[in-house]
This record gives C-alpha cells, sequence and structure tokens, in this order.
C-alpha cells in the first residue's frame, strides 16, 4: 500500500497542503501538517507543496499502447425484428466521434433475424456490421451476449464501444465491461473527443444531477459508454453501403444458464414517449382528476401524449411509464407543455432537450420557467380551459 510522508526539514509550515486536500486528511497542528489516516494517497498535496517536503512512494501508472485499438463499435439492438431507435442515435455519435479520430463506425448485429436489419444500419451510418447469426441468439441472454461480444472485442480491439441504456444494454454493458477488463460511464448525456489526448469524454449528470461529471478512462480498452435512448440525435439517414463482417459462435459462447421458454408483447404496449411530437406533462400542482382531465384534453387537442413528473407516479396519478426524467423517460419532443410541474433537475434532465417549452405555473420561480421558451404565470385550472378553448376555435 502506497503512503504519503512529510519531510519536516523542508516543510515551511505555510499550510498549502492542507489547503488543497479534497480528503480533510492533512492537519495543521501548530503550524506543522501531519497526515491523518483518511488519505488516499490522491497525491494533489505533493502537487501542491513548493518546497518538495511531501514525498510518496507512490509510482506513476503508465498509458500503455493502445495503437492497435481503432474504430467507434455499437451494439445494435433489435426486438421483434425492428432495430431499436437508440442504435440508430448512437450510430449517428459514433460518426461523429470516428470523424474526430479519423476512424470507421462498425455496428455489431447478434440474433437470428437474417439480412433485412443489415442495411439500415448502413443508412443510419455504420461503415461496417459485424453480424453473427444463430438461432441460439434469437433471444437476448446475458450469458451467450457476453460471450459473444467479449470475443469479437478481443479479436477486432475497438477503440470506443457504446451501448443504449434499455433494459438489455443496462444488463449487457457492466457484464460485457467486466469481461474485456474495461471501465462503463452509464447513462451518458454527452460523448465528445478531447481534442489533444484523442480519449473519449463520458459526460453524464452525478450528484442527483447537481453537476455534469467529464469521466475518462486512460487505462483500458475499449473506453465503454451507455446512453440512454432520446439523449443523441439521429443523423438524416444516408444510402450508404459498408462491408457485413460474418462471424460464427465460436466454442462455448452460445452456453448460457438461461433459457428462454416463450416470450410474448405485454397487452397494451408501454408507451414510447421519445417518439412524441408533442408531450403534455403533468405535475403536481395537477393532481386531481379533474386536473388531469383537462391536460388530457390538451394533449388530444394537439395530437400528443399526457406525461408526468416522478411525484405524479409515485402518487399514482399515472402510470410509471409515463414518467419523465432522470429516472423515467428522456423525450426531444417539438412541443413541451409543463403543467403545474416546478421543473426539477431530475425533471430537466429528461426533457431540457425538447424543441420547445411551455411551462404554466402559478409561482413565477419555479426552475421550469427559467428553462421555458415561453412561460403562463396563473393558475392551470384556468389557463389550461383557455388554451383548449382557443385550439377548437383554430381546428
Ligand atoms: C434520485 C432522484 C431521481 C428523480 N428522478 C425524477 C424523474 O425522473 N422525474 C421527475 O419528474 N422527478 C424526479 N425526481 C423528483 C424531483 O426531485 C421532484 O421532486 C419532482 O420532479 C417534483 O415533481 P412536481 O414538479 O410534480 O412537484 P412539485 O415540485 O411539488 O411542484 C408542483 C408545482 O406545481 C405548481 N402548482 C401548484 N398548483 C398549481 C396550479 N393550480 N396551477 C399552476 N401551477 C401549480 C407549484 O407552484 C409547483 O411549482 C427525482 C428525485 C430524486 C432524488
Amino acid at each position: 500500500m502506497p503512503s504519503v510522508w512529510i519531510d519536516y526539514d523542508r516543510c515551511d509550515g505555510c499550510g498549502l497542503c492542507a489547503k488543497k486536500c479534497p480528503y480533510d486528511a492533512v492537519e495543521m497542528r501548530d503550524g506543522i501538517p501531519h497526515i491523518l489516516e483518511q488519505c488516499t494517497c490522491c497525491a494533489l498535496c505533493l502537487e501542491a507543496c513548493k518546497r518538495g517536503a511531501l514525498q510518496t512512494d507512490l509510482t506513476a501508472r503508465t498509458v500503455p499502447d493502445f495503437s492497435a485499438w481503432k474504430g467507434v463499435w455499437v451494439f445494435a439492438e433489435h426486438q421483434q425484428n425492428a432495430l431499436q431507435a437508440i442504435s440508430l442515435e448512437l450510430l449517428g455519435k459514433a460518426r461523429e466521434l470516428a470523424e474526430q479520430r479519423s476512424e470507421t463506425v462498425s455496428a455489431l448485429l447478434l440474433g437470428d433475424q437474417g439480412d433485412p436489419l443489415v442495411q439500415p444500419l448502413f443508412t443510419a451510418g455504420a461503415h461496417r456490421v459485424y453480424q453473427v447469426q444463430d438461432p441460439r441468439l434469437r433471444h437476448y441472454t446475458t450469458d451467450a451476449y457476453t460471450k459473444s461480444l467479449a470475443r469479437l472485442v478481443e479479436k477486432y480491439k475497438p477503440e470506443i464501444l457504446l451501448i443504449g441504456a434499455t433494459d438489455i444494454g443496462r444488463d449487457l454493458a457492466p457484464r460485457l465491461a467486466r469481461r474485456v477488463g474495461a471501465g462503463l460511464t452509464a447513462d451518458c448525456t454527452e460523448l465528445s473527443i478531447d481534442p489533444e489526448e484523442g480519449i473519449l469524454l463520458q459526460t453524464r449528470p452525478a450528484f442527483g444531477g447537481n453537476v455534469m461529471a467529464t469521466i475518462v478512462n486512460r487505462f483500458s480498452r475499449p473506453q465503454m459508454a451507455t446512453v440512454r435512448p432520446g439523449v443523441m440525435e439521429k443523423r438524416a439517414p444516408e444510402p450508404l453501403q459498408g462491408e457485413l463482417v460474418a462471424e460464427q459462435l465460436e466454442g462455448g459462447d452460445q452456453d448460457s444458464r438461461v433459457e428462454i421458454l416463450e416470450s410474448w408483447t405485454e397487452e397494451g404496449e408501454r408507451i414510447d414517449l421519445s417518439k412524441a411530437r408533442v408531450i403534455v406533462a403533468a405535475g403536481r400542482g395537477a393532481a386531481s382528476s379533474e386536473g388531469l382531465e383537462l391536460l388530457e384534453q390538451l394533449a388530444r387537442s394537439l395530437g400528443g401524449e399526457l406525461a408526468g413528473t416522478r411525484a405524479m407516479i409515485e402518487e399514482q396519478w399515472l402510470p410509471d411509464d409515463r414518467q419523465i426524467g432522470q429516472t423515467g423517460q428522456t423525450v426531444r419532443p417539438e412541443l413541451y407543455i409543463g403543467c403545474g410541474v416546478s421543473g426539477a433537475v431530475q425533471h430537466r434532465a429528461g426533457m431540457a432537450a425538447s424543441r420547445y417549452i411551455i411551462a404554466v405555473n402559478k409561482d413565477p420561480r419555479a426552475p421550469l420557467l427559467s428553462v421555458a421558451d415561453w412561460s403562463i404565470v396563473g393558475d392551470l385550472f384556468q389557463v389550461v380551459p383557455e388554451l383548449i378553448s382557443i385550439l377548437s376555435r383554430r381546428i
């Protein structure tokens, strides 16, 4: 275990080390610094000391040679023979990242759905598709998909691997990262390339959404990130052609501790709010049958969907598939109207990318108003009937 110590002959008691320590692990006693047991050996105090009085036996980690790791990969998720929108969104972002690295984009397609899904991947931005076609991969299982993908990663060595933060992606990505010995940043909201180091900058909300943290991975490959549906924009489709690389299951790739006996689609499918062009969001200010009826009517008259804040889901005014926000869905409609929604940071995390935002709130200081294009300060029970009446006259 490395340690940090003080050469008291050099120390002038300036206290810079104590000020710099983020863990309060350097304590000044009678003008002399002392290292406390909560020291993590982060070595920030060494950088702060102008006299070289802080010393350590910690050796600097060297960055391995990753020159063989190239290209940006996207896991192409599909269900019932259709690609999930997130895969196409990620291909758009992958293309942008690959252009900055002068590299190519590859999609990974596992399953037994045949070729119809290949061309849409090229159209969405893939230069290459690695396809593993096998009936034993018809249904997603953690074991088989992890083993197959890990083998491809080890064989082709991608520099970056992006996966959707869907139910499947959230199951697959950490398992795969562990197996290939890479790090993983979950639920990124922004991805870019550091212009100096050429590494992936992975930005995501931290501490309940109060700060945005940018995470980098210098010491392992691939650099892996998951991204929630609706966060990245799809590229405009282009009639592109690419290379199809057929891969086989090998060894025990298909072995899984899980056997899928039957699968079926749930009655009354869950709503995918990311596809809605207009969303009327209900907040606690609308928490009554009358309030919800009004907002549903408003949504209907605009051809939109009714959604809500977590407060409305927790109080069972709306089903959980209608929640917008950090722990709900991410949406990017043309028009979002928040009625009786305060606009907590966790809610804004899921809707701030909407094209136009209207806030209806009786409190002029509600945070939603600060991100709204138009704000109506007033009681929604008066404002919304007015809006419905104006809309009905226009139609
Ligand atoms: C880890 C974590 C994750 C979370 N994830 C999410 C998430 O994904 N999505 C989410 O939404 N929240 C999330 N939350 C909860 C979030 O912090 C807020 O508590 C929640 O968004 C508040 O919901 P609200 O705006 O409906 O209610 P409130 O904050 O209570 O706001 C109600 C608003 O209605 C206004 N109002 C009241 N009556 C009227 C009226 N008659 N007319 C007009 N305006 C009126 C009030 O002025 C107020 O601004 C999360 C919290 C945590 C800690």
